[in-house]
């Protein structure tokens, strides 16, 4: 695979995107202004790309950066409550070297899961519009397109990450169920994979492993880990380690038991 194709390359560019206006300003005003508890910082501001290894079984999309967590360090759930909860617990069922995330050189390792998101700059007020959604799921589909020789399960968090991803699924090689199957928290549902001819000209993992990828994704969703839904204990540390550790064994990843 040239470098050009590679899931490294990609997040380079992600990383370079100005395609929306109103997220470029709204992502450079905050590292501009900072919050005053990270004055010392010297805030990303720019696109945060996924965050995990290139051949990863496992994918978990969010919603968004945090002004001040993603955006600011230049990594996935990285520096903000809700990182916080979502590492703890991917280190706890085995899928994470560590239960804290700070900072991009803080040593942390996924093993075989990525965390990416539908929407790469942080919104204002954690709401992007339809038309960034939209904007952003090319560089969506273009990862899962470039994951899907080892892609096996994904988890999304939240109802938001759900309506954006379907689409991104059915244009990277997966056949999503008409009518789209509703959000909830705790649903499972296999992606079949689009028969090779349909997909041939759209997946270019096929010819880049020389065997096909027809692999089903099997689709899990889970109460997104906002400060909301974590502090009100709609979404439990117990909640989300069960979804985390029923998809990685869906992915065939090895996980551990929880040890209390
Ligand atoms: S949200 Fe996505 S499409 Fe919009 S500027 Fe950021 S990276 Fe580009």
């Amino acid at each position: 695979m040239g470098m050009n194709n590679s899931l490294a390359a990609l997040d380079e560019r992600v990383s370079g995107c100005r395609a929306c206006p109103r997220l470029v300003d709204w992502r450079e005003e905050v590292a501009r202004t900072k919050r005053a508890a990270f004055a010392e910082w010297t805030y990303w501001g720019r696109p945060v790309p996924g965050f995990g290894p290139p051949d990863a079984s496992l994918l978990v999309i969010g919603l968004a950066p945090a002004a001040h967590g993603g955006n600011r360090t230049g990594r996935m759930f990285t520096g903000d409550r809700s990182g916080d909860v979502l590492y703890e617990a991917l280190h706890e069922v085995g899928l994470a070297s560590q239960p804290t995330s700070v900072s991009v050189d803080d040593g942390l390792t996924l093993y075989g899961v990525r965390i990416t998101a539908p929407v790469h700059c942080a919104p204002p007020a954690n709401k992007p519009t339809p038309e960034e959604r939209d904007t952003c799921r090319p560089w969506l589909v273009s990862e899962l397109k470039l994951l899907r020789p080892t892609l096996r399960a994904v988890v999304v968090l939240g109802a938001f990450g759900w309506q954006a991803a379907l689409p991104a699924f059915a244009e990277a090689g997966w056949t999503v169920p008409r009518p789209r199957p509703a959000f909830s928290h705790g649903a499972r549902i296999t992606l079949e994979s689009q028969s090779q001819s349909q997909s041939q000209s759209q997946s270019q993992s096929q010819s880049h492993s020389g065997s096909p990828a027809n692999n089903p994704l099997e689709l899990f969703g889970c109460f997104h880990v906002s400060q909301r839904n974590t502090f009100t204990r709609r979404l439990t540390p117990e909640m989300l380690r069960g979804v985390l550790r029923t998809a990685a064994e869906a992915a065939g990843l090895p996980t551990r038991p929880y040890a209390g």
